[in-house]
């Protein structure tokens, strides 16, 4: 894989005890060190102008001249210094080369993966939240369909749902955002009756299992409902809104996917995305516990590199079956 990485983004720093510490790209890279086939890129930073394609021009300003002045606390969740902004822009910019790269057919040099930070899917279009400053695969997004893509496809298994990228596209009918999440999380949305409004009607779809969520669970939500949905939009583009605080040791969440998970999970994507020609791109979002991040993503590398992941053999508990049954019966795949 390529990782689109940048040093500027570790200048970040919210402090000792925020989780969302510079800490967790080191630790990837360590893990990722003398791997075969692991290619870093430093990518520009997105210019104010591509961060307004999804973003409102006041909140801009206002986020700029906040981290110019030092930063602070935006709200109890996200903390700014000044260093912010800059790598609120690199971390975007990232996301906005994982999905030209996708675009461009870049299997062959690798499949794109930016890890950039601070991460973005709970960014709305008008504010920061959970420490997110610019939305990153929004921005990625938008960048894709300017250059000429159609339609894009979201996946977002970050344990949290991506509320920012839904609300951003939730009227849009170029993009399909899907989110699987625990239930009852920052920031509580995100339900099976969200589906996107307007011309966005049926390309918003939302998993929210309960706590226990395991790898069955997540493998059972992406073949039954988000592979016949993404069959149907038949996008262009693919991004992995690709957090793993969803891992089963990570400190933040109480669901239960396995490193091993995430390599099905990244088989599965793979080959989806074959399945629809349609380019595959990575984006971080979350991820605290610095060993399940960074092996996880080792995981992922893994399977590009041509590891053949193990499929969970158990079955899928009852009550993670309704929440998938919800989506199908939501978007009408159950011809109800
Ligand atoms: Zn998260």
């Amino acid at each position: 894989m390529r990782f689109g990485y940048s040093s500027d983004c570790l200048d970040h720093d919210p402090g000792p005890r925020h989780p969302e510490s510079p800490d967790r790209l080191r630790a990837i890279r360590q893990a990722l060190s003398h791997r075969h086939g692991v290619e870093y890129v430093e990518a520009d930073a997105v210019t104010a102008e591509q961060a307004r394609t999804v973003h409102d021009d006041d909140y801009i300003e206002e986020i700029r001249e906040f981290c110019a002045d030092g930063g602070g606390q935006w709200d109890p969740d996200t903390v700014a210094v000044e260093a912010t902004w800059n790598a609120a822009l690199k971390s975007a910019g990232q996301a906005v080369w994982s999905a030209h790269e996708a675009l461009d057919g870049a299997g062959g040099r690798g499949t794109p993966f930016a890890i950039g930070r601070p991460p973005g899917h709970h960014a709305v279009a008008d504010d920061a939240m959970g420490f997110c400053f610019l939305n990153n695969a929004a921005i990625a997004a938008q960048s894709a369909l300017d250059a000429g893509a159609e339609r894009v496809a979201i996946l977002d298994w970050d344990v949290h749902h991506g509320n920012g990228t839904q609300d951003i596209f939730a009227e849009r009918g170029d993009v399909f955002y899907c989110s699987i999440h625990e239930r009852g999380l920052y920031p509580g949305t995100g339900e099976a009756s969200e589906t996107g409004t307007g011309d966005g009607e049926g390309t918003t779809a939302n998993l929210a299992f309960p706590a226990g969520g395991d790898d069955a669970a997540y493998l059972a939500a992406v073949d039954d409902a988000f592979a016949p949905l993404l069959a149907d939009f038949d996008p262009d583009l693919l991004l992995v809104s690709a957090g793993f605080d969803a891992h089963e040791h990570d400190p933040i969440s109480r669901m239960k996917v396995s490193t091993e998970g995430y390599g099905v999970l990244t088989a599965r994507v793979r080959a989806l995305a074959g399945r629809c020609g349609a380019g595959l791109g990575f984006v971080l979002e979350g991820g605290y516990g610095l060993e399940t991040l960074s092996e996880s993503i080792k995981k992922v590398n893994e399977v590009f590199d041509g590891y053949d992941p193990v499929e969970p053999n158990g079955g899928v508990d009852d009550r993670m079956r309704s929440v998938i049954d919800d989506v199908r019966t939501a978007h009408g795949l159950d011809g109800t």
